[in-house]
This record gives structure tokens, C-alpha cells and sequence, in this order.
């Protein structure tokens, strides 16, 4: 074998020894037997061979060039076949493996406790409306008796979204929603998100309310105290003690915040009720007549009460929770109690 051939062969069989991978042993081919090959060229140059030799040359350039061919095929091939191995092996189903159960969902604590709201109020002949949480000023304020300036604006400190335009600070611009378009008899609850700036262990910027208002003729404080406290009980138990607090709202008057005695001390005073033996749990009163005069009802002929209340607040004495942002966080060891 002529010593050009003889080191091309093994200059090649090396490579072939140290390929890894299959781009490299492409590259083998293209650099011996391609078109523009090593070996390719050796051939064409065939005429520069001494006639006697030729025969022989050419024989032995066509054997490297099988011996080459072949070696790079079947490690191709086992290339190929380790890797639909591992493939396999990474993709091994143990089907003796028990299963993984559904996981099955459940309701917020929150929402369990509006739609429990929603079912008693329903059974009082109430029905549920909703409204904007993006609302304007009039609605959240002017049209509640609350106007530009007063001092009662700083009872809610207030998102503005754009001068006349807020993040509304609680349900009751509903109210006044539907007033304007119905004529009494009015029997509504309105639940919804509303917006706060504040923050800390019993306060979240956002959180629920539910507001519930009922107009007609002759309604009085007797049926105000009279409703809240059948809702109250269904809530809380049969048992509970309630109490009448003269209070300030600026769209009604009277006005009354009602507390139910602790359920945490029974009323012998704990942490939760600040010794006092009770618990705030809403603000009611009857309708202001300036805020009738707003949605064009005649305070002389109807009369009626609202009331709202914060769902987390409930949420949080009816199942013991200590801190209002547990309901926010989305941890299923929180959620999964309930
Ligand atoms: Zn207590």
C-alpha cells in the first residue's frame, strides 16, 4: 500500500476512534469521502500513479473507502440505539405505582360565608345585585350625603383612580344604583369586592363587604332591629346576645353599629373582644332622607334601612382566624381546613 493511502487510513481510523458524538462523525465522512474528500482527491489524482500500479491503488483506495464507510454507519447506529435506550429508560412507566389521587377543590371561606349570608337574606325575601367595583365619585360619595369636603371622606381613605373617579370604598353606591332605577319596594344585598388603603393584621387593601337595604312604606327601626336579629342568630347561633350602639353614618340616621356578645369568652372578656365581652359585627340605620331626595324617592312616603358588614370579619370569628391576610395568601394548608 502506497504510503499517502496507508497514513490516510490511519489518520481517519483515529477519528473515528475518538468521535463521540454523531455531528462528529459526519464531519468524518464529509472530510474523507465527500465530494471534496481526502480520499476522494487521492482517487482523482489516480493518473499520477504509475500505469502498473494503478489497478492495485485504485483497489485499495475503494477498500479504505468500504472499511471507512462501513465503521461510520455501525457507529451511527449505536449511537442511535444508547440513545432510544436512555430515551426508555427516562421514560420507564412503574405501573405497580399506586396512583395519584384527584385533588378535589373547595370554597374560599370567604365565599362560604357570603353565600351562606345570600341564603338567609334570600329566605327574607331578599334578592342579590351587584355593581362597579371602579365607580365614580358620585355614587361612592355625593349621592350617599357624603360631599367634597366633608369630614366623614376621612373615614375611608380612598383609592382615586382619576379625579372623579374611585376604587369604590364600599357596597353601598350600589344602593343607590338600583334606587334610581326601581321604585320601592326595594329588597336587596349586595356583596362585592371594595378598597381600602390600608393594611395590617385585621385590614387588607381589598376585602368583601355585603350591604343589604330594604325600602317601603312604613318601614321602621323595629324592622331594622328585627331582621338583623333572625340573620344574626342564623349565623352565629340561637343563642347570641345582640346590643344596639347609636353610631354616625352620613346616609342614615339613626344610625346603629350591632354587636353580638363573644363567641370566643361568651362574654366574660378575652383578646379577641378586647376584654369588652363584644364584637362589632355591622353598621345599620335608616335611610337618610337626603340620600332618598338623590335617587328622587319622597322621604314622606317611604322609609327604610341598610346595613353592611365586612364578609372576613364574619369569616374570621365564625372560624376562629387570627389574621385577616391568611384569607389572600392562597396557602392550601390554610384553605384545605375549611
Ligand atoms: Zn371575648
Amino acid at each position: 500500500m502506497r504510503e499517502d493511502l496507508k497514513a490516510l487510513r490511519e489518520q481517519a481510523e483515529a477519528g473515528l476512534r475518538k468521535a463521540e458524538t454523531e455531528e462528529e462523525l459526519q464531519e468524518i465522512r464529509t472530510r474523507y469521502l465527500g465530494r471534496k474528500g481526502l480520499l476522494t482527491a487521492l482517487l482523482r489524482n489516480i493518473g499520477n500513479v504509475p500505469s502498473e500500479e494503478r489497478p492495485q491503488f485504485g483497489r485499495q483506495c475503494n477498500e479504505v473507502k468500504e472499511s471507512l464507510s462501513a465503521g461510520i454507519d455501525q457507529l451511527l447506529a449505536g449511537l442511535a440505539s444508547s440513545k432510544r435506550e436512555a430515551l426508555l429508560q427516562c421514560e420507564r412507566l412503574d405501573v405497580t405505582l399506586p396512583g395519584r389521587g384527584v385533588r378535589h377543590g373547595r370554597l374560599h371561606p370567604v365565599t362560604q360565608v357570603r353565600e351562606e349570608i345570600c341564603r338567609i337574606f334570600a329566605g327574607l325575601g331578599f334578592s342579590v345585585v351587584e355593581g362597579p367595583e371602579v365607580e365614580l365619585d358620585y355614587y361612592n360619595f355625593e349621592a350617599l350625603n357624603i360631599p367634597k369636603d366633608h369630614p366623614a371622606r376621612d373615614m375611608q381613605d380612598t383609592f382615586y383612580v382619576e379625579d372623579n373617579i374611585v376604587l369604590r370604598t364600599h357596597t353601598s353606591p350600589v344602593q343607590v344604583r338600583i334606587m334610581e332605577k326601581r321604585r320601592p319596594p326595594v329588597r336587596i344585598l349586595s356583596p362585592g369586592r371594595v378598597y381600602r388603603r390600608d393594611s395590617d393584621i385585621s385590614h387588607t387593601p381589598m376585602f368583601h363587604q355585603i350591604e343589604g337595604l330594604l325600602v317601603d312604606r312604613g318601614i321602621t327601626f323595629g324592622d331594622l332591629k328585627g331582621v338583623l336579629t333572625v340573620f344574626l342568630k342564623q349565623v352565629f347561633g340561637e343563642d347570641t346576645a345582640l346590643r344596639f350602639r347609636p353610631s354616625f353614618f352620613p346616609f342614615t340616621e339613626p344610625s346603629a353599629e350591632v354587636d353580638i356578645r363573644c363567641v370566643m369568652c361568651s362574654g366574660r372578656g378575652c383578646r379577641v373582644c378586647g376584654q369588652s365581652g363584644w364584637l362589632e359585627i355591622l353598621g345599620s340605620g335608616m335611610v337618610d332622607p337626603e340620600v332618598f331626595k338623590n335617587v328622587g324617592y319622597d322621604p314622606e312616603e317611604f322609609t327604610g334601612f341598610a346595613f353592611g358588614l365586612g364578609l372576613e370579619r364574619i369569616a374570621m370569628l365564625k372560624f376562629g382566624i387570627s389574621d385577616i391576610r391568611l384569607f389572600f395568601e392562597s396557602d392550601m394548608r390554610f384553605l384545605e381546613q375549611f
